[in-house]
């Protein structure tokens, strides 16, 4: 069966190009009816945090890429760790290096000198017929994997095509470092094998540590997965998305209002094409999503494709759960609405808005003071309006709150003042929603409290 995996250190929040990949290791796995499976790679002890492990399971879920085993954390599988590699001491495949840090900086400088490549020069390598240096005493020792000096490291990448490296040009590796933690390398390959992953989809800066994870694959006798490495995703201004360029968190993300499943559909299109597909759902990926179609040239991160997006899946959601949503983004504001008020609300603004935190910037005026410009003030609420504003004001304090009497009293007080509909509308709206643009003046009003609105209205 299909089994895939994401691999996730545990250093901070989740990237945004490792949502990418979890999601395409996810739809390829639902695709084949496989399972899917989520590893913590901690072995980084002095970067990882508890609190970088809780901020990834909860980006994984809130996007509902659930997985079928784990978490999984590489820290409490020192002792498999141990035991592959006292096999593979046994077996000639890894052997200790006592070399000390100064005599592997003096190799490196000596190596620089000559302009060669830096690479571990097999002091401690056993070779048939070779005479190995004493053990030098009180030096705890590292293990080196015995990578094989001759021949290619050759596979079919899924995503790049064949991928060949001569190993001459990769040295003998570090599995295991003197306190008994394995390196990334080793221990990606004893967990890929024990569990049972048969194809690794991750981002492309570790095509080069995919020859010796190969070797090691060999070394065990293990069944090699098939590989994919996925190309980086590039901001807008053509360089690696990172931290200083916006946001990369998939947290940062649902902060600003965006949706999972907006989110979900702009990672998916982000390297991966269906035809001229741009919206689709998650079931719709997973049928479709066949390993095919991947793209071997960077993708673009483009915040207006996203909001597009995110616009698309706006106008779709149920309005009770956008709501919701927004309740949370008004709360961060110290706004308080209820989920009841806030439905209807929602039904009228969403068409125009992307994102939650747009609709909460529309919404807060019907629960927070609102700042007209003294340009719209001035130009729309000229002194000759001033007194049938007042008369609305006026009117609407005697009727039954409801859109029919809204539109009737607006009706009065304009044949009354010898008005045209705008000529009150629009100084009407500067005044409560605090623009003067807004969806059809009788169906924003309506959703107001009566008396913070007459309130408003008189406030001139
Ligand atoms: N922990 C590695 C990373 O976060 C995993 C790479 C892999 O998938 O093998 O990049």
């Amino acid at each position: 069966p299909v089994r895939t995996r994401i691999a996730p250190s545990p250093t901070g929040f989740l990237h945004l190009g490792t949502a990418r990949t979890a999601l395409y290791s996810w739809a390829y796995a639902r695709h084949h009816g496989g399972q899917f499976v989520l590893r913590i790679e901690d072995t980084d002890v002095a970067r990882s945090t508890q609190d970088s492990v809780e901020q990834i399971l909860a980006a994984m879920k809130w996007l509902g890429l659930e997985y079928d085993e784990g978490p999984i954390y590489q820290m409490q599988r020192l002792d498999r760790y141990q035991a592959v590699i006292d096999q593979m001491i046994a077996a000639g495949t890894a052997y200790r290096c006592y070399c000390s840090p100064e005599e592997l900086e003096t190799m490196k400088a000596a190596q620089d000198a000559r302009g060669e490549k830096r690479r571990y020069d097999g002091t401690w390598r056993p070779e048939p017929g070779k005479v190995l240096p004493p053990v030098p005493e009180g030096v705890k020792p590292v293990v080196r994997f015995k990578n094989p000096v001759d021949g290619d490291v050759s596979w079919d990448d899924l995503v790049k095509g064949t991928i060949t490296i001569n190993n001459r040009e990769i040295d003998d590796l570090i599995i295991l470092r003197p306190d008994g933690v394995p390196t990334y390398n080793f221990a990606v390959v004893v967990d890929d094998w024990d569990m049972g992953i048969t194809h690794v989809f991750r981002g492309d800066e570790h095509i080069n540590n995919t020859p010796w994870q190969i070797n090691i694959f060999r070394a065990l006798g293990a069944e090699l997965p098939a590989f994919g490495h996925l190309p980086i995703i590039l901001g807008d201004d053509g360089l690696k998305l990172s931290k200083r360029r916006g946001a990369v968190s998939v947290t940062a993300y649902e902060d600003d209002g965006y949706l999972p499943e907006g989110m979900l559909n702009y990672l998916a299109r982000l390297g991966w094409s269906h035809g001229d597909d741009e919206l689709f759902s998650r079931e719709q990926m997973v049928s479709w999503f066949d390993g095919s179609h991947l793209s071997k040239s960077p993708a673009q991160w483009d915040p207006a494709k996203l909001e597009w997006v995110n616009s698309q899946y706006i106008k779709q959601a149920d309005d009770a759960r956008l709501a919701a949503l927004v309740q949370g983004q008004l709360a961060k504001r110290g706004i308080e609405a209820s989920v009841e008020r806030l439905t209807p609300m929602c039904t009228l603004f969403k068409d125009r808005c992307a994102t939650t935190v747009a609709l909460a910037d529309w919404l807060a005026m019907y629960f927070a003071p609102v700042n007209p410009s003294a340009e719209d003030l001035s130009t729309h609420v000229t002194e000759a309006v001033k007194p049938a504003i007042g008369a609305l004001a006026d009117k609407f304090a005697t009727v039954e709150w409801n859109k029919v009497a809204i539109q009737a009293a607006i009706k009065d007080v304009i044949a009354a003042h010898g008005l045209k509909m705008p000529q009150l509308a629009i100084p009407v709206r500067v005044l409560a929603c605090g623009r003067a643009q807004t969806p059809s003046v009788d169906a924003v009003l309506e959703l107001f409290d009566k008396n913070m609105l007459i309130e408003r209205l008189r406030s001139i």
